[in-house]
């Protein structure tokens, strides 16, 4: 438990910080350079610089405007004198007297004379916390400031050299690592910024070593666990392709063929089918479904929503309903959500489905991820497929074997998130693959615009003309309150614009809000009533970028476009253009960033979700392509990981677990990567 006063101690717990650890692993999110030292008389107008010098004078002035008392000084070093202006903080008259040594960082103004304002300031000792270095900024909550913090942080630094490190030393060694103490201390007070970056890199190491073993771990596993065969029944399948209103696209063929064999095997198939909403992944899972039933397997498909798992349910009722020909033997279909449980199309009690499910061997099933934890419903599970997999990053493979009651059943898992495949060969090293690239032709291609600020009168009317026709619109807002991002500047947000729209642009229209601090069910809510068209437009943050299906919506706009990554502006324009309406993605945007204005350009000119997030990758590495709401990598440290990063952690990896007693050798290693190779698909 962290020792300082109450008062700290709760401040701190509301940052999440409760021992020791916690503070030492709270790092700074940037820090500012007040590391070159500089003479008074070399000063330039607008530089940031840090000078030491020796207090002349030191006096409080009483500002007619405030009321309130800022403080003057005058200091010198050996080449001249210079004012400095704290305003508003009178107290500093008390921190500092004549003839005192200080150490000030600020930039140099000019108002009638040269003049530092507000600098940055500590009596000059050994060692500076808050000026003349890389100084660290902090996220922090009311009530500390940033220079109480790094106080903190530099009272319990030495307890750093108590924490395990995970790395044991011939490793730092051969791979000139900082050890865990090193990497914390130079993370917080840098000595310059290759030191940081070493301190940022070893963690993003750490964690990517951590996943390959783990993903190693895995996949040696499952070599060992047998698995239900479920032969591939060629004719069947071909019977049912031909009673489909249109071929196959050849990722789909390809994949359904891939995961034929794979389920043909006695070992259990952990495969990743990766295509863009609407590549026709679940038509593929139904296939799967299918011929498990054929062999006297159950099989179930996981939605991470009740809405989606209700989607999937109509479509395979009505799949099998027209594809009998698939089936020898048509076993019974059941919907089993949180609050739904239905056979064969017909409402039952949850009890009616459990006793079902113990009679019908073959039963193929549809629900939420909360299935998985339904152990009573199954007894011969055969294949699951998870939908959105990256959503179910605590679900636990154990969990899954348990669900089968003999053995293992197959994996595999679908998702939207369009990894590069280079990375995704990388990351899932345990996982075989399978991708969707094209999107099937019968699709009317979404058109994409940016929308110069003087035009915006018109995109309101686009929208409402839009709605007129009896369609619906998404209006996409990246930030919730203003408070939640200092840097903000003239962006917008969710709450205010909602108010705005709904009196001021639309007042005729009804509006619905979604953001990811409302509580689940009015999300769901939210989400329904602009499915069963009670809302004309849905105003949100990025939390419907997955999974949702309103195929009436045919606009998506969206402010502060630059704000995400590439894949992620094209997991949302792939809100719109599922019906068979023409559809419009149009992007705001204020950044005067050249590379942001290069990078929405080419978002306009490419609908190939693999492509994009491949760009991603290239020009903004992982911090975009796993970002926070998009993510289900739970990869803490994901900025400052590369591609390169994760192919030597796998080589190491890979050698690592080669070595004889590695568990023993790697102990505090393999304590961290052996429960992350239970998790499903380890994200
Ligand atoms: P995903 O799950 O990948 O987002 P779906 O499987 O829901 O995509 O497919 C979207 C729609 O496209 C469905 O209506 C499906 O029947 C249809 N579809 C699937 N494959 C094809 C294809 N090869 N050609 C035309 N339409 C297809
Ligand atoms: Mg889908």
């Amino acid at each position: 438990m962290l020792n300082v006063n109450p008062r700290t101690k709760k401040t701190l717990s509301k940052l999440g910080i409760q021992t020791e650890a916690d503070l030492l692993f709270h790092f700074p999110r940037k820090h500012l350079d007040f590391s070159k030292t500089a003479k008074i008389k070399d000063l330039k107008l607008k530089e940031i610089a840090t000078i030491k010098a020796k207090v002349i004078s030191i006096k409080r002035i009483l500002s007619f405007k405030t009321k309130r008392y800022s403080t003057e000084a005058v200091v010198a070093d050996d080449s001249g004198l210079l004012t400095v202006t704290w305003y508003n903080q009178g107290y500093i008259t008390q921190i500092y007297k004549a003839g005192q040594e200080i150490v000030l960082s600020g930039r140099l103004e000019y108002f009638r004379k040269p003049l530092l304002v507000n600098p940055a300031h500590e009596a000059l000792t050994e060692e500076t916390l808050h000026t003349g270095r890389l100084v660290p900024v902090y996220k922090l909550t009311e009530g500390v400031y940033d220079k109480t913090f790094r106080k903190i942080v530099k009272d319990f630094l030495p307890l750093a050299k108590d924490l395990e490190d995970t790395l044991p030393n011939n490793l730092l060694n051969k791979l000139s690592l900082p050890s865990l103490q090193q990497a914390i201390t130079n993370w917080h007070f840098p000595e310059d910024e290759g030191m940081l970056y070493r301190a940022k890199y070893r963690f993003a190491f750490e964690e990517a070593l951590i996943q390959q073993l783990a993903a190693n771990i895995h996949l040696k596993n499952s070599l060992t666990t047998p698995a239900p065969v479920i032969p591939a029944n060629v004719d069947l399948v071909k019977k049912g392709l031909s009673s489909l209103p249109f071929e196959l696209t050849v990722g789909q063929k390809k994949s359904l063929w891939q995961i034929m064999q794979d389920i043909n095997k006695p070992t259990p198939m952990n495969r990743l089918l990766e295509g863009d909403v609407g590549s026709g992944k679940t038509l593929i899972s139904l296939f799967a479904m299918g011929l498990c039933a054929n062999t006297h397997f159950q099989s179930a498909l996981l939605a991470p929503t009740e809405i989606l798992a209700n989607q999937h349910y109509e479509t395979a009722l009505k799949f099998f309903g027209e594809n009998k020909k698939i089936l020898k033997k048509v076993p019974k279909i059941i919907l089993l959500t949180g609050q739904l449980a239905k056979i064969d199309g017909e409402k039952v009690s949850k009890k009616t489905v459990l006793e079902s499910l113990l009679k019908d061997k073959s039963a193929i099933v549809l629900g939420t991820h909360a299935l998985l934890y339904k152990k009573e419903y199954f007894n011969n599970l055969g294949l699951v497929i998870i939908d959105e997999q990256h959503r179910f990053g605590v679900a636990q493979r154990s969990s899954l074997k348990e669900l089968s009651g003999v053995s293992s059943p197959h994996l595999l898992s679908m998702s939207a998130t369009p990894i590069p495949r280079t990375l995704a060969l990388t990351l899932y090293s345990n996982l075989s693959i399978s991708l969707l690239e094209e999107i099937p032709k019968s699709r009317i291609p979404i058109s994409t615009h940016l929308i110069s600020e003087n035009k915006r009168q018109d995109a309101y009317k686009f929208i409402k003309d839009e709605i007129k026709k009896g369609h619906q619109a998404y209006i996409l807002i990246p930030v919730i309150e203003e408070s939640e991002d200092q840097e903000l500047g003239q962006k917008k947000s969710l709450l205010k614009e909602f108010e705005f729209l709904s009196k001021k642009i639309f007042p005729e229209l009804k509006l619905g809000i979604l953001h990811g601090k409302m509580s689940g069910q009015k999300k769901t809510e939210a989400l329904e009533d602009f499915q069963n068209h009670k809302t004309d437009i849905l105003v949100s943050t990025s939390v419907i970028e997955i999974g949702v299906d309103t195929p009436n919506a045919t606009v998506m706009m969206i402010e502060d476009a630059e704000k995400f990554g590439l894949a992620q502006l094209h997991q949302l324009r792939g809100r719109v253009g599922r019906g068979t309406h023409k559809s419009y993605c149009l992007l705001f945007t204020n950044t005067e960033n050249e590379d942001s204005l290069e990078r929405l350009k080419v978002f306009m000119q490419t609908n190939n979700g693999f492509k994009l997030a491949e760009i991603d990758l290239e020009t903004r590495g992982f911090g975009d392509l796993f970002g926070v709401t998009q993510s289900g990598f739970n990869f803490k440290y994901s900025q400052y990981m590369t591609l390169n990063t994760l192919k030597l952690a796998r080589k190491i990896a890979e050698e690592i677990s080669a070595e004889p007693n590695a568990e023993i050798k790697y102990k505090a290693l393999y304590e961290k990567a052996a429960p992350l190779s239970e998790k499903i698909h380890l994200e």
